[in-house]
């Protein structure tokens, strides 16, 4: 445990005092946006409040404390924030000792900032991307001077490791791998508000892997932004993905590892090797392409072209059996054409996709994209973008079929109470619906397929 880890357990003792001396144990509410990077964060702020005595809710009106874990990705996201917040006015007025918080993505921006100060005095405490992990330090701040606490770093500090953390689920959970980002793609300002890749210590990440294992998790989602980059901070060529996924295999009584996200700059040959070996690696690789025009690709600073993705893509399908791929597509970007447009449908039909997450160009203030001429006419983007919803439904539709009448293993990760269905997720993640009075949330079954209903199935226990 390293200092700053220790101090923080100070400040958490501490806290727990101020609040066993409540008459109620008092209560907490954590709203996420965004990612899955941020839903990993909002479970160490979970994680910290819960060791500090509160207790969870989802209602944000009687929580004592509610932490708002913002994202920033698109232009509008504050509105919905401060949708959120202004709603919380009353109760904050009527109950003086409430703690209204907001962390994140968003908070490292200044203009942010500037404009809670200014219009919801009410919001007590402030932190950003980089000191996530002080929650408690900040808290105790809050709470024993009564003053606001405001506290964004603009540069990261170390990798606080060992703090207290509290999974949504108790199957499965993302474990971060590296923080940060250095593509610089020129639509995204990930790389501007949560900083340069910065790689956690192997023996880290495998020691936090274990603990969840023993706790029962089977499942585990390795996150970064750029996870075939890991370990290229290190200096030391031995610590990098491939590496890195060998040693995690070997996590006993661990079954399932998947990655997210990958760059396909950056996909190694050996990476297709190591899930070709590895039974426990999910065959399922999401592969964000963006565009299928050559042009929009530079212009997005990717660092790929259409043929480099198409002949990755080929050697991932020649070795890895049943493999899904999956990828995002960006239309309407910056002086898209109706030329690179069709280039995108060309390449979606090419690859036959598992699944895509499509989005419609939104400028984004203070990334390159943004200052750019030639920003395309909305009406031109809906156009496309309903255009490529089809290609897409009609893609996955029939990519889908081929699974019907296989069996396959799922892991069940919830109920459909209204259909009276659990809901379970193969390895190559496709979702499953299925009756039965014998498997249970976090239960591995065996599945016939039996209907495609494009983006899942339904099938029958075996
Ligand atoms: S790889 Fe590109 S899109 Fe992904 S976080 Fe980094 S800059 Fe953003």
């Amino acid at each position: 445990m390293n200092n700053f880890t220790e101090e923080q357990y100070k400040y958490i003792e501490k806290i727990k005092t101020i609040t066993s001396e409540y008459q109620t144990i008092p209560k907490c509410c954590i709203v996420t946006f965004g990612c899955q990077m941020n839903a990993k964060d909002s479970e160490k702020l979970l994680g910290i409040l819960l060791s500090c005595g509160y207790e969870e809710t989802d209602d944000e009106e009687i929580a004592d404390i509610v932490i708002f874990n913002t994202c920033t990705v698109r232009e509008n996201a504050n509105q919905r924030l401060y949708g959120r917040i202004g709603q919380l006015k009353n109760s904050a007025m009527k109950n003086k000792n409430k703690i209204i918080g907001i962390c994140g993505c968003m908070m490292q921006e200044e203009d942010e900032v500037l404009n809670i100060k200014k219009k919801y005095p009410y919001v007590k405490i402030i932190f950003g991307t980089y000191n996530i992990h002080a929650l408690a330090e900040i808290l105790y701040k809050a709470l024993t001077t009564k003053e606001k606490v405001y506290e964004v770093l603009k540069e990261p500090i170390a990798i606080v490791e060992d703090l207290p953390i509290e999974n949504k689920f108790k199957f499965k959970c993302g474990i971060n791998i590296m923080y940060g980002c250095n593509n610089f793609c020129s639509y995204c300002i990930v790389p501007y508000v949560r900083g340069r890749e910065r790689s956690r210590n192997e023996e880290d990440i495998l020691n936090e892997i274990k603990f969840h294992v023993k706790n029962g998790v089977k499942e585990i989602m390795l996150l970064g932004q750029n996870v075939n980059s890991y370990g290229n901070d290190k200096n030391d060529e031995n610590i990098n993905f491939v590496n890195l996924l060998k040693k995690v295999v070997k996590v006993e009584e661990l079954k399932r590892v998947r990655f997210m996200t990958s760059h396909p700059k950056d996909f190694s040959y050996e990476l297709i090797e190591v899930i070709k070996e590895n039974d426990k690696i999910c065959k399922h690789i999401h592969l964000p392409i963006q565009s299928g025009s050559n042009d929009i690709l530079k212009s997005m600073n990717r660092k790929y072209t259409r043929e480099e993705y198409l002949e990755l893509v080929e050697k991932i399908k020649n070795n890895i059996e049943d493999v899904s791929i999956t990828t995002d597509i960006i239309v309407g970007y910056p002086n898209e054409t109706e030329r690179d447009f069709e280039d995108t449908i060309d390449i979606i039909k090419k690859v036959e996709f598992d699944s895509v997450f499509t989005f419609k160009y939104s400028k984004r203030t203070g990334t390159k994209a943004a200052e750019m001429a030639g920003q395309v006419d909305d009406s031109v983007v809906t156009d496309r973008f309903n255009r490529l919803l089809e290609v897409v439904n009609e893609v996955v539709g029939s990519k889908s079929k081929k699974y019907i009448n296989k069996i396959v293993e799922v892991l069940v990760e919830d109920i459909e109470r209204e259909k009276d269905m659990l809901v379970s997720r193969t390895g190559n993640n496709y979702l499953v619906y299925f009756k039965s009075n014998k498997y249970k949330i976090g239960d591995f079954a065996k599945v016939k397929i039996v209907k495609s209903h494009g983006f899942y199935f339904t099938g029958e226990e075996v």
